[in-house]
């Protein structure tokens, strides 16, 4: 598309633009459009019923003929904040069409607009205003009626935006954007955690544009990124449609540094790939509706996925149901971490066990000893439990499971060959390895430790799967007495690392996702 096309904004010939919302007086609008602008702006929306001063916004305007904006106007049933007359709104957003880019008009006010402007030619109201649709609860099933009905106006361009569930409806509104770009102009969206795959992946599938944020508190709409996020985390500008998606599925995932990490490893590699938070709803049933979509729909180029909580044993049970692929080490922990698509479907790792010991093996003592007839104190039966002390089993250690739920305990020693005890005994166990795979020492539980330490010789290492906070309270303790100590940290950056080596099937900088996992605190 490009200007002689009638709606007056070239942005999208080549690529999608990133649209900044100015969305409030905190500065001079000339001055926050100037700063849009530098950090990488192609349009900029002015927020009209949020800035609350339609005659400092038509200034601007005026003032910049030639730059393209989006002008809103929305109403609060539509989730913005113009509460005044219907044919008010109307007369402004007719008064204030910009010379380049568009106005935008809601779906169900479409009629009134074109009875507004029914003076003029039809095209000339249409070709520069976007039909939108907002939709504030979720994503309906028939995405492709709604897109029929924003074609059927004939505006120069649709926007329908929509709050999904999780990553699943993040994708189905990737399809619906897939299918209208190909006809019209078209920004499709998700908001809040569960819509950024729809913001960062809108460039690979064709969109008009994505909104980003100056910076957070500028947001027009919950999840929006902010352009340093979009260029920077996620590559925004190397995207293409051949980029290959990967991504973290977990339940919740926002705060994961995950995508730091692995976008990192992308850019140092030079790969055409980019990394994404992907939340799925934490059944098993929420996960295998997002694999089967993934798996179903390959134009979506997902390679391979980093699996979390809640979903590292769902991981191991969708690929078994469906006769997938599954790693012995997966299957000695019972878990799943990593998925990686290859020609004859998916197959299923375990990276964290073997991250783990070679994070023990960073010791010198033991690297010398190695880890045949080590005794091993394991705290914790869950997934990182599971994964580590296989691991261990495996590379000939002894391991001794202590937990809180006894039973859960006796069930991992008895799979693995190994030996359990009550929580309350760890204190006094006389292993040579600690390692704490429990969530003791992370936030919220920052200022606590899974073990008194003060006792005992034991434990000449300790290892603490923990990597947030990096020195946990467990390792200050241990360190202090004398004992050394290994990060979770470590354990991270190898699992990481041979995530990215499965995927990739090539040499990983470690250095390079150590330093964007300090960088990312
Ligand atoms: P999980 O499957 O939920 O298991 C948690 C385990 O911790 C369970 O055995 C649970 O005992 C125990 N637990 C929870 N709260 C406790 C408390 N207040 N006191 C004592 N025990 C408690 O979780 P996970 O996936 O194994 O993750 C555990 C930790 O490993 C997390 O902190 C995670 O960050 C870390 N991890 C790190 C890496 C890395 O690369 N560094 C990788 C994976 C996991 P019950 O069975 O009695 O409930």
């Amino acid at each position: 598309m490009d200007a002689k096309q009638g709606h007056g904004c070239s942005v999208g010939a080549r690529h999608s633009g990133i649209a900044v919302p100015i969305v409030d007086l905190r500065a001079p609008l000339p001055e926050q459009l100037r700063v849009a602008i530098a950090a990488g702006a192609e349009l900029v929306e002015l927020r009209v019923d949020l800035i609350g001063d339609a005659r400092a916004a038509a200034g601007l305007l005026a003032a910049h003929p030639d730059q393209p904006f989006i002008v809103t106007l929305r109403r609060a049933d539509q989730g913005g904040a113009w509460t005044g007359g219907e044919g008010e709104r109307l007369a402004l957003l007719r008064e204030m069409r910009p010379r380049r880019g568009y106005v935008d008009v809601e779906l169900a006010s479409w009629d009134a607009w074109r009875r507004a402007a029914a003076d003029e030619p039809a095209t000339s109201v249409t070709q520069k205003t976007i039909a939108s649709h907002h939709d504030l609860r979720g994503t309906p099933a028939d995405l492709d009626g709604l897109f029929a009905a924003l074609h059927a106006t004939g505006a120069g361009a649709v926007k329908a935006v929509f709050t999904p569930r999780d990553a699943t409806d993040a994708l189905r509104i990737l399809a619906a954007l897939r299918a209208s770009a190909r006809r019209r102009p078209t920004i499709a969206l998700g908001m809040g955690a569960a819509g950024l795959a729809t913001r960062v992946l809108a460039r690979k599938f064709g969109a008009l544009l994505t909104f980003a944020a100056l910076d957070p508190q500028a947001a027009s709409a919950p999840g929006q990124p902010t352009i340093a996020e979009l260029r920077s985390l996620y590559r925004w500008d190397t995207i293409t449609p051949a980029t290959a998606v990967y991504g973290v599925v977990g339940w919740p995932i926002e705060h994961s540094r995950s995508p730091h990490v692995h976008n990192a490893g992308f850019e140092a590699g030079r790969d055409d790939a980019v990394y994404l938070p992907l939340p799925v709803a934490p059944a098993q049933a929420d996960f295998d509706a997002f694999m089967d979509y993934v798996s179903g729909h390959a134009w979506l180029d997902v390679r391979g996925l980093s699996v979390t909580l809640p979903h590292k044993e769902h991981a191991l049970r969708w690929l078994e149901a469906r006769a997938h692929d599954v790693s012995d080490a997966a299957r000695r922990s019972g878990s799943v971490n990593t998925l990686t698509r290859t020609p004859a479907g998916w197959r299923g790792d375990d990276t964290d066990g073997a991250g783990a010991v070679a994070a023990l093996l960073t010791d010198a003592d033991l690297a010398r000893r190695g880890l045949r007839g080590v005794h091993a104190a394991i705290l914790g039966a869950g997934g990182a439990a599971r994964a580590v002390a296989a691991a261990l089993t495996d590379a000939g250690a002894r391991v001794t499971i202590f937990n809180r739920d006894a039973a859960r305990a006796a069930a991992l020693a008895a799979r693995l060959g190994g030996a359990s005890a009550t929580w309350e005994a760890r204190a006094g166990c006389d292993a040579d390895i600690l390692v704490n795979c429990t969530p003791v020492g992370m936030h919220p539980q920052i200022d606590e430790a899974p073990i008194d330490l003060a006792a005992g010789s034991a434990f000449a290492v300790v290892l603490d799967t923990v990597y947030n906070p990096r020195e946990t309270r467990l390792l200050r303790e241990a360190r202090r007495s004398g004992r050394r100590v290994i990060s979770g940290v470590d354990m991270f950056i190898n699992q990481a690392g041979a995530q990215q080596r499965l995927w990739l099937n090539r040499k990983i900088d470690a250095g390079v996702l150590r330093r964007a996992l300090d960088a990312s605190a």
